[in-house]
């Protein structure tokens, strides 16, 4: 748990992705990416612990459904009440029924559509921007006038080195590279990722970097390369 930069703090639960509760300035707070289901609990401490008053947690946003983004959801919203925001291409993976096995966990029960462009309710200040690839409704979350991105599984950020994520069979490698160049566009300073440690600075020279040097890259060899990566952070970063 730490304070990566004013009003944002970064939250690790176990099998999960980062969650990050983002402050307003006047109480309240949203909370992007609540993480897995089991690690639930231990989020809910944390928020707790931070003096986060249920109440005042007045949206649960979410990048994907993936399960270690999305599993803690329903969780949250029992504690808090706040709707669950995610883009509507997301929504069959959140429904009932959605998930298999040890990924059919409580689905929110109250789901809010959040589009492309869509300001964050109670968080007027950020952006949800639908950067599609990995996951057919990925949003990032921009805030303009902190030049901050939140990436979820946009790209990965492992060992100090920018990495693609799994899932970009046939066609959705060229839509998660237009996602890339749209997200260039932005002018990102600083950027949160799903997995791995924050980029504060320079985040835009980076980008420019990885984009120049990227290769097309059969997924299979992708796997194979992100194994290390792959068994610590779960099996679907
Ligand atoms: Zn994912």
């Amino acid at each position: 748990m730490a304070e990566v930069v004013p009003g944002v703090v970064w939250l690790r639960t176990r099998h999960s992705a980062n969650a990050y509760l983002v402050f307003d300035g006047e109480g309240q707070a949203v909370l992007i990416d609540p993480g897995s289901y089991s690690g639930g609990p231990d989020l809910i401490r944390a928020l707790e612990g931070l003096g986060q008053r249920p109440d005042r947690l007045v949206g649960i946003l979410l990048t994907h459904a993936h399960p270690d983004h999305a599993g803690a959801a329903a969780l949250v919203q029992e504690w808090s009440g706040a709707p669950v925001y995610a883009h509507p291409a997301e929504f069959p993976a959140l429904g009932p029924g959605a998930g298999f096995g040890r990924f059919r966990v409580p689905r929110p029960r109250r789901l809010v559509s959040l589009d492309d462009g869509d300001a964050v309710p109670g968080c007027e200040l950020m952006v949800g921007v639908h950067t599609p690839g990995h996951s057919p409704g990925h949003l990032a979350f921009f805030m303009p006038d902190r030049k901050l991105v939140f990436l979820g599984d946009l790209l990965l950020h492992v060992d100090g080195r920018l990495a693609r994520p799994i899932g970009l069979f046939g066609r959705s490698g060229t839509i998660h590279l237009a996602s890339l160049k749209r997200v260039r566009a932005l002018g990102a300073e600083g950027a949160l990722f799903g997995h791995g440690s924050p980029i504060l600075t320079g985040f835009s020279d980076r980008l420019d970097q990885f984009l120049a040097n990227l290769r097309p890259e059969p997924e299979w060899l992708r796997i194979l390369r992100n194994i290390p990566a792959l068994i610590r952070f779960g099996l679907r970063p």
